[in-house]
């Protein structure tokens, strides 16, 4: 244990990060642009509900923190549509009750940064990095403070310092992309008795309106967090949305069952920022021995498929597996940890991008329901052999990049029995083209 860590950033993935390297026994110390959130509310209009699934929780296990972070987390074992027509429908997400987990970004980075510091980590918070020095090493922060790293990891988020580093390098390829759509927060408060003001609780609430949708999950409190997606501009947009008439002209319209859920809408609207969603790239993740990219530093993600942070968790789990293999060497582990985790993050990157299309779009459509009543049949009746590509995302540890691969696989097996009986003979030869088509692939554990 040599090499000592410094950490850039005291988010999700840093904080957890700094638990499991403790835990291997190094001096590590995290640097965080922020003051410390445990301290005073820095998060107002930006209280994001996440969706945990088997990949977060399984980093959380290799912590031992699942025990600490369970109460913060409510199950949502399906969606539950609000339609344009006004009728609603529950769809399960598993083919045997599987859920992902409701939980606020917030209290988790909380309890994440609490959890480090009594492993030992030294959290320095009002510490923004600038600029860093790829081949020093050296952090430059606001104020004209400077840091030498040995080793580096940048879990700075999608606007990393370390990550900005790496693109002015040699022979390093990064992109960024923006999508034409953005996100506000919103609310429905618990009720006068402290109860849920909607049901059923343990869902993802979703009110797909084709270009625009919102979701609501719940929270401990009684509450839900609701986020509205919605382009920019243009005739249904934030842009139109002027004023406070326009706003509950709007929702009346849309999401006329919300309305009366939400007392504070229009303050709320007008008092939370709208954000923006971006998808990033960069290879590779690492330099020489010294620094490594990790979580949304390495892959920003929209956040249709609920698994930003969840990679980012996987990432930290690979990253220990692969030091339980190579020991301290990282000359070997940055390098390894890179090649295998670079596809994966472009992966769920591209199946997110997918997946808005889905949410806002496709879940109320006949055909899309009919299809996964047929992939739920499929994964009972042929276990090990068919699972949907959402389940491998949501409910599985195979990598991201097979799941992107089946894709095409089960688009082209779904147009060739999508008129056919579950019964059907010829379906025997489908799942055979099938099982053809994704025999080369690494399914994982
Ligand atoms: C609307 C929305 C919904 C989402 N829903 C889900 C979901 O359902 N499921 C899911 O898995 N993921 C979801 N995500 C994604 C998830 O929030 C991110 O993937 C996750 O927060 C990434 O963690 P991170 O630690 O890598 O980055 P961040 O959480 O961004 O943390 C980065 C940290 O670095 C600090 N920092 C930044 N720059 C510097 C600097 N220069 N110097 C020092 N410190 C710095 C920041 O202050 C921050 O504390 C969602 C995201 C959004 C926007």
């Amino acid at each position: 244990m040599n090499r000592k860590i410094t950490i850039l950033g005291a988010g999700l993935v840093g904080s957890l990060l700094a638990v499991v390297l403790r835990k291997r026994g190094y001096a590590v110390t995290v640097y965080e642009r922020r003051p410390d959130m445990r301290a005073q509310n820095i998060s107002a209009g930006r209280s994001i509900n996440m969706a945990m699934s088997v990949r977060g929780w399984a980093a959380l296990d290799l912590a031992g923190l699942r025990k600490d972070i369970e109460d913060l987390a409510i199950s949502m074992p399906g969606r539950y549509l609000h339609q344009a027509d006004g009728s609603t429908v529950f769809q399960p997400y598993g083919s045997n009750g599987e859920a992902i987990y409701s939980i606020s970004r917030g209290e988790l980075n909380k309890r994440l940064m609490t959890l480090a510091e009594a492993e030992g980590a030294q959290i320095h918070f009002n510490k923004r990095s600038v600029k860093v020095d790829v081949h020093t090493n050296t952090l430059f922060f606001e104020g004209g403070e400077t840091q030498t790293a040995d080793l580096l990891l940048g879990a700075d988020g999608a606007f990393s310092a370390l990550r900005t580093a790496y693109t002015h390098l040699d022979r390093v390829n990064a992109s960024q992309m923006y999508i034409e759509q953005g996100y506000k927060e919103l609310l429905i408060p618990p009720a006068e008795d402290g109860g849920f003001r909607m049901q059923p609780t343990e869902a993802l609430h979703i009110w797909p309106r084709r270009q625009f949708m919102m979701i609501a999950l719940p929270n401990p409190d009684g509450s839900f967090t609701c986020t509205m997606f919605m382009p920019f501009e243009g005739p249904e947009s934030f842009a139109a949305l002027q004023t406070p008439a326009e706003v509950e002209a709007f929702f009346r319209k849309h999401f006329p069952d919300a309305l009366p859920l939400m007392p504070t809408l229009t303050e709320d609207f007008f008092a939370n920022p709208t954000s923006s969603l971006i998808t990033t790239r960069i290879d590779p993740w690492y330099f020489e021995d010294k620094s490594a990219l990790i979580g949304d530093a390495a892959h920003a993600i929209v956040p249709f498929y609920g698994q930003g942070m969840n990679a980012g968790f996987e990432d930290v789990r690979i990253l220990s597996e692969l030091l339980d293999a190579h020991g301290d060497d990282w000359a070997t582990v940055l390098p390894e940890y890179s090649r295998r985790r670079k596809p994966n993050g472009d992966a769920v990157g591209s199946l997110a991008l997918q997946n808005f299309v889905e949410m806002r779009d496709k879940v109320a459509d006949a055909d899309f329901l009919n299809r996964k009543k047929r992939e739920k049949e499929l994964t009972l009746t042929y276990p090990g052999r068919f699972k949907s590509v959402y389940e491998m995302v949501s409910f599985s540890h195979t990598p991201y990049d097979t799941a992107l691969k089946c894709t095409e696989a089960q688009d082209r097996l779904w147009e060739s029995i999508r008129h056919t009986a579950p019964e059907d003979p010829q379906l025997e030869t489908h799942l055979a083209t099938y099982d053809e088509a994704v025999k080369d692939l690494d399914f994982g554990l």
